[in-house]
């Protein structure tokens, strides 16, 4: 033990110092040349068409993280461009998880859908100054004259429109007189660049769909690519972060910029967050919710923010987790087991320990007085002795868990089986002394043991050795209880990998959610509220569910299991290291 602690190498990653990386040191440099004017100034982007999921932590912590760090500022700004996918439902969900995440965007909670006026003021801008036309070709005619990525492609034939022309056209695109999908105004750059995107982009498109914050005040709206870097000029943004899909639009982003003579974010693209056996895309996120496969956006088995919350993740753990996977500009996957590991090690230390049997048989002490009851002394975390002891109820009647009795031990098993002895935590050593079996199916019902007064827990003679511990609850005084167990919604690590890849859906897992409806919990859970989370010993961390526990019925979800894959795949990385040196 003490040469581990000699050569450093069992150093927690939560007392390393925080690793830097490469948009970090671009602010820091920018901040020390006295770009900006000094200034920091970022912004989280969602577009509100459904709910935000653990990728889009990744890009909260780094946007936020980024501005707090180094005393800027962070908006968070809905790309609304798209009326018909978008809701204000999505638009609540994202404000209260970026929130419950740990971070505040003050009083600067904007809308692309604000700056309608003003871009369609730009597209005028542009038009007037030769930049941008209106073209009559329908959306499968533009795609033949767009051309492929080996071949240029050709100019529209309305592309040489005169700009009283264009002018004329684009305002009564916006008083209504076209029907949808019949023209658009399109940038005029240059149809044989290599860079599909410059190949005269669409900028505005006409679209009958009520907006959920302008009503039906526009028929014609913005696309993402010419509203999103506008966006972050108007507010003022120097560093304007997104994911590497956008590198390619960063030269029409720069483009639109420089056309405009305003001022100019600079964009920085890094990797976006994969994790295995999920999906990161709120397109498919949609389509499990709205085809049933899960509960709603909030399952507890979504890795949505508002499902992780609901599963009993802590913000700290996420938060945890955004800060070690790094940033990086290279795509890559992120082992799920190392999102459940920072679960783990935050619960670990705050979460109340309490015992609960999930598949419950019953055992009556034969030599334990009717009518006693015992208070014992329980530790509620032994990480943090600052959380006190609670008193335990003992009695002669309690339940243990189904899997510590084999009537017929396998070698190697430890636990009760007939004839043999393990300690009750924090009780005393019993005996199985008997098997009480139903007459006609020969099921099991209940155990009959025998309990050693003089082995209680604390005792001078309790250091008497048997090889197992077992967790139990008194029957008389257990709270009734669901317990649901979750599994990885996909059995596969890359859901995609099926030769089709719209066939992502035939890798659900068909046993990712297991109800258990008779648990015992001990009573100290009686009042437990929802959202509070414990580890019952032995079975992993358990959060009370938020949505279904009426006051009547407890119920509870569990978030992780004890079982640590991510601390032995550390560690046998760790000690092949430690062997090779
Ligand atoms: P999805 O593909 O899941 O629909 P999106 O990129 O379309 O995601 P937006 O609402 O546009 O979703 O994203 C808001 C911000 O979050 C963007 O800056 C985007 O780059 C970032 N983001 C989205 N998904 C991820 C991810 N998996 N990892 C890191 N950042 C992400
Ligand atoms: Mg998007």
């Amino acid at each position: 033990m003490e040469s581990k602690a000699a050569d450093g190498g069992d150093k927690t990653a939560g007392n390393e110092a925080v690793p830097s990386h490469f948009i970090r040191n671009i602010v820091s440099e920018d901040l020390k040349q006295g770009k900006n004017g000094g200034r920091v100034h970022t912004r989280f982007p969602p577009e509100p068409n459904g709910y935000l999921h653990i990728g889009h932590a990744k890009s909260i912590c780094l946007n936020f993280g980024l501005a707090a760090e180094f005393g800027g500022m962070c908006n968070l700004r809905f790309d609304d461009t798209n009326p018909s996918k978008e809701d204000i439902e999505y638009v609540e969900s994202i404000k209260e998880d970026v929130r419950w995440l740990g971070f505040d965007w003050g009083d600067r909670e904007f809308y692309a859908s604000d700056y309608f006026a003003q871009l369609y003021d730009f597209a005028i801008q542009l038009i007037q100054s030769g930049k941008a036309f209106v073209c009559d070709l329908n959306a499968e005619q533009m795609r033949e004259y767009r051309g492929t990525l080996t071949e240029p492609g050709k100019n529209s034939p309305f592309r040489d429109r005169s700009i009283d022309e264009n002018l004329d056209l684009f305002r009564r695109m916006r008083a209504g007189e076209f029907p949808d999908g019949s023209r658009t105004l399109r940038a005029k750059i240059d149809m044989a660049s290599p860079n599909i995107n410059m190949r005269d982009p669409v900028m505005y498109r006409v679209l009958r769909a009520s907006h959920h914050r302008t009503g039906d005040a526009w028929c014609i709206y913005p696309t993402y690519d010419f509203a999103h870097g506008q966006s972050d000029s108007i507010e003022g943004i120097t560093h304007s972060i997104c994911t590497l899909e956008f590198e390619d639009h960063r030269p029409l982003y720069d483009w639109f910029l420089d056309q405009l003579s305003i001022h100019h974010p600079q964009q920085i693209e890094f990797a976006r967050l994969n994790i295995t056996h999920t999906v990161l895309s709120k397109r498919k996120l949609l389509q499990l919710v709205q085809q049933e496969y899960v509960d709603g956006w909030d399952d507890p088995r979504m890795p949505t923010l508002a499902g992780f919350r609901r599963r009993g993740y802590t913000p700290e753990a996420i938060r945890n987790f955004c800060e070690r996977i790094g940033v990086a500009k290279r795509n890559s996957v992120v082992d799920i087991a190392m999102l459940e590991h920072c679960l783990r090690e935050d619960l670990n230390k705050r979460a109340p320990r309490v015992m609960a049997v999930l598949r419950p048989i019953k055992v009556v002490l034969e030599n334990y007085p009717e009518g006693q009851i015992e208070e014992l002394d329980a530790v509620n975390n032994p990480e943090d002795p600052a959380m006190g002891t609670r008193k335990i109820p003992f009695s002669r009647v309690f339940y243990i868990e189904q899997d510590d009795f084999r009537e017929e031990p396998p070698k190697g098993f430890f636990r009760l089986s007939p004839g043999k002895e393990v300690r009750l935590r924090y009780a005393y050593i019993i005996k199985c002394v008997g098997v009480d079996k139903d007459p006609v199916t020969g099921a099991i019902q209940e155990l009959r043991c025998t309990y050693d007064p003089e082995t209680k827990s604390g005792s001078s003679r309790s250091g008497r050795k048997v090889k197992a511990t077992i967790h139990w609850v008194s029957a008389a005084h257990a709270v009734e209880a669901e317990v649901r167990l979750y599994e990885h919604l996909f059995t596969k690590e890359d859901p995609e990998d099926v030769p089709e890849r719209s066939d992502w859906l035939a890798n659900i897992n068909p046993n990712s959610l297991e109800r258990l409806t008779s648990c015992r919990i001990e009573p100290y859970l009686v009042d437990a509220k929802p959202g509070s989370r414990y580890q019952f010993e032995r079975l992993g961390y358990f959060c009370v569910d938020s949505e279904e526990s009426p006051p009547t019925k407890l119920v509870f979800n569990r978030s992780v299991s004890l079982r640590d894959m991510w601390a032995k795949k550390e560690k046998t990385v760790g000690d092949s290291r430690r062997n090779r040196s």
